[in-house]
């Protein structure tokens, strides 16, 4: 029985670790706000259990890569990529669809050993046109990056993703 218990414990606090490193570093995949840690209530168990949260959202969050949502935001924005066709545009469907490009982002990387839930698993270079809203852009500096993003080949690839997507 102790033994058992140790190896809850044990788990636990792997748990709670993880939990406090992917609050520091990952994002919420719909809003792109900072998480933190939340201790939840499940009234229904009577079981207080510690979760990551968006404030913002109101949610429980497990956590994005930031890089990831950054793509994915690029990605929604860019291509007008829209899962949810019968829902009404707006930014609540901009941002599910966001958290749905996430997904799919994750799971890829995932798959291919690039990510798990600790975080990248290899050295990750982003491309730097992708992280254009962090910085406050000149009207001019933005007409340079458009200029840019127009030359560079990946960008293309873009419009080879969409083709099959709008085939279906
Ligand atoms: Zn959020």
């Amino acid at each position: 029985m102790d033994d058992l218990k140790e190896m809850s414990n044990f788990k636990s606090e792997a748990r709670l670790n993880m939990l406090k490193d992917r609050t520091k570093r990952c994002v919420c995949k719909f809003c792109g706000n900072k998480l933190r840690l939340k201790r939840i209530i499940f009234s229904s168990y009577e079981e207080v259990r510690v979760e990551i949260f968006c404030e913002k959202c109101n949610r429980i969050e497990f956590g994005v890569e930031p890089e990831i949502y950054t793509s994915a935001k690029f990605f929604v924005e860019e291509t007008k990529f829209n899962h949810f066709a019968d829902l009404d545009e707006n930014e609540r469907t901009k941002q599910m669809n966001i958290a749905k490009v996430c997904d799919i982002m994750s799971w890829e990387n995932m798959n291919l050993g690039f990510l798990d839930k600790e975080g990248f698993k290899v050295p990750v270079e982003m491309n730097e046109n992708l992280l254009g809203e962090c910085i406050t852009l000149k009207e001019k500096d933005m007409e340079e990056i458009i200029k840019t993003l127009d030359s560079i080949d990946s960008f293309s690839a873009i419009d080879f993703v969409q083709k099959p997507l709008d085939g279906e």
